[in-house]
């Protein structure tokens, strides 16, 4: 299988440098062929301008939307748009890997997500009526492929419980993870958080390491974060709202994951990846 790791941190020594080296060899131990986007390493323009259209006639109102369809549809993306989209065509498993900074990734991967997921690739992709809302949320160009997030954190796992300060680490990702992976149609697979990474010993180096050597060894086996797809029944198209015999008395993130519905999880075959997500 194919893994593209797309990976943030501007220090190759750091411990999130030391686990992406990790991940590359386990995952080619392991058979798989590994491209890594390290961003920093590649200088990696993070704001998406009218530099990324290259036809772009100068004075021309500038509509970002408009803009990125154009030069998808056209072929006139800046290079390095088009070369991390080919890599995503390529890849059968997408890592996302980066140190949890104000609660979300680096500036430079948000960045990365910006430029490479044009109108026509990640988004705007399919019949919009009122029948169907668009090819997403469990459909779209990168259906059929897998994701996962690999996340440092500086807090205590308590701190992002049920109950902790932070809030829950599920809550946290769920932007990330349902807005920005399963809208284009990746199967989401649990995230691996470590947690109080800031100063840590080697045998909490190794504990981590081994963790999450076990998390891609099962990067095929692993059951995905069961996300309700946006075109199979559960939603009333065109306002994409859940029905309402879909997770009653349920609202917020938690209505959008299937295993979240009681009823539901009362069956065999939903409940066990929320047992693995949980
Ligand atoms: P490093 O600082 O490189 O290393 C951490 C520890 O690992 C050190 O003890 C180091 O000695 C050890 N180590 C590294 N490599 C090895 C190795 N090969 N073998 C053994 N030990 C090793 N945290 C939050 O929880 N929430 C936030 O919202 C948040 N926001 C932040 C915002 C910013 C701008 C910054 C800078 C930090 C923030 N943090 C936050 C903390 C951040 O998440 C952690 O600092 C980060 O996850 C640690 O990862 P690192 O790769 O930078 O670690």
């Amino acid at each position: 299988m194919n893994v593209l790791v797309v990976y943030a941190h501007p220090e190759p020594r750091s411990l999130n440098g030391s686990l992406k080296d990790f991940t590359v060899k386990r995952l080619q131990d392991n058979g798989h062929a590994v491209q890594v986007s390290d961003l920093y390493a590649m200088d990696w323009k993070a704001s998406l301008d009218a530099a990324d259209c290259t036809d772009w006639q100068p004075g021309a109102r500038f509509n970002p939307s408009l803009a990125s369809k154009h030069a998808y549809a056209n072929g006139s993306q800046s290079e390095d748009i088009a070369r991390e989209q080919d890599k995503l065509r390529w890849a059968d498993a997408l890592i996302l890997q980066f140190p949890l900074w104000w609660f979300s990734m680096p500036a430079i991967m948000k960045g990365w997500v910006e430029r490479v997921y044009a109108y026509g690739f990640g988004y705007g992709v399919g019949e919009h009526s009122d029948a169907r809302w668009g090819d997403r949320y469990g459909e779209g160009m990168l259906a059929g492929k897998r994701a996962m997030l690999v996340v440092t954190t500086g807090g205590w796992e308590p701190h992002y419980g049920p109950r902790g300060i932070n809030g829950p680490i599920d809550d946290l990702l769920f932007p990330i993870q349902h807005g920005t992976l399963y809208y284009p149609g990746f199967d989401v697979l649990p995230p691996f958080v470590a947690y109080r990474t800031d100063r840590i010993d080697d045998a909490q180096f190794l504990e981590i390491r081994d963790r999450l050597g076990q998390r891609l060894d099962d990067l095929w086996k692993t059951a995905p974060i069961p996300f309700r797809p946006q075109n199979a029944g559960a939603y009333s198209i065109p306002d994409c709202t859940l029905l309402p015999d879909i997770a009653p008395g349920i609202s917020g993130f938690a209505a959008h994951i299937a295993s979240e519905e009681p009823e539901r999880a009362a069956t065999a075959d939903i409940a066990a990846p929320a047992m693995q997500y949980a």
